[in-house]
């Protein structure tokens, strides 16, 4: 699999298409060593300068899809074009609606952790109705400050392990879903995890996505800054600071 590094982050060139196939590669293998997708953005470049432990994070990861625009613009910039934005809350759809008895005999089960209480349920809906061939293996909603909680963690990790879905749908935000799932892998008895932010959110209508058009010209973070605009103005801030600074250094490292 290619690979480039944009913004300094190490990222893998690959289709929504081509990540689809990959992650079936996982699904189908007999190993549960719970394989994680990370999906980097701007954010994700900060965050990654500054803090070993999601360093660590990302190098473990499986497969790390390009989700944010800055960095696809960044691929043009530097002639290392990735072909398109694959975002986690696209590849999540995209996935299980692929699940088919043609892809593997057993239906796919997929778990949510994530969100406000009484979120994820809601969910579970819309993305079992995706394909005919899935089963919902459960949720859980931590409460809040959960990360801090040595026992709130072991329990979580067990609930997943009982459920041993095939694929664990993480919605924690960055980088808590990272670290999390970096520091429990080997407890959860699951083929796949998918660190995709607010996608419950999403798919419970909790949030509402940017409309299509928003989304294919590039836009998605503005519709999301003015629809939150207390907690990502000022995320989306220290991003935009940093941005000079990531173009400049990943410049250099490229003479
Ligand atoms: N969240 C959570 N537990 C936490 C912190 C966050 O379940 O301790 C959820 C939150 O409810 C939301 C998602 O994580 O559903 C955060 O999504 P965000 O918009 O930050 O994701 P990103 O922008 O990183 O994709």
């Amino acid at each position: 699999m290619e690979t480039t590094t944009l913004l300094g982050v190490e990222v893998d060139c690959v289709t929504m298409a081509q990540a689809v196939d990959r992650l079936w590669d996982v699904l189908r293998a007999p190993d549960y060593g719970c394989a994680y997708v990370v999906t980097p953005n701007l954010d994700h470049a900060r965050l990654l300068e500054e803090r070993t432990d999601l360093r660590a994070a990302y190098a473990d990861a499986a497969l790390r899809v390009v989700d944010g625009m800055p960095l696809v613009w960044a691929s043009w910039l530097f002639r290392k074009p990735v072909r398109e934005r694959v975002a986690g809350s696209d590849l999540v759809p995209e996935l299980l609606a692929s699940a088919s008895p043609a892809r593997r005999d057993r239906p796919l089960s997929f778990y949510l952790l994530g969100a406000a209480p009484g979120v994820a349920e809601r969910a579970a809906e819309p993305l079992l109705a995706l394909s005919p061939h899935l089963a919902f293996a459960g949720c859980y909603s931590p409460p809040f400050g959960f990360e801090h909680d040595d026992g709130e963690n072991e329990r979580i990790a067990t609930r997943i392990a009982e459920a041993a879905p095939d694929v664990l749908v993480l919605g924690l935000g960055a980088p808590k879903q990272e670290l999390w799932v970096h520091r429990h892998r080997h407890q959860l008895h699951t083929k796949l995890a998918l660190c995709v932010g607010a996608t419950i959110d999403f798919f419970a209508g909790e949030v509402r996505r940017a409309p299509p058009l928003v989304r294919a010209v590039g836009l998605e973070w503005a519709h999301r800054m003015v629809a939150d605009p207390k907690r990502l103005i000022p995320r989306y801030g220290r991003d935009a600071l940093a941005l000079p600074r990531l173009l400049y250094a990943d410049l250099r490292a490229r003479r």
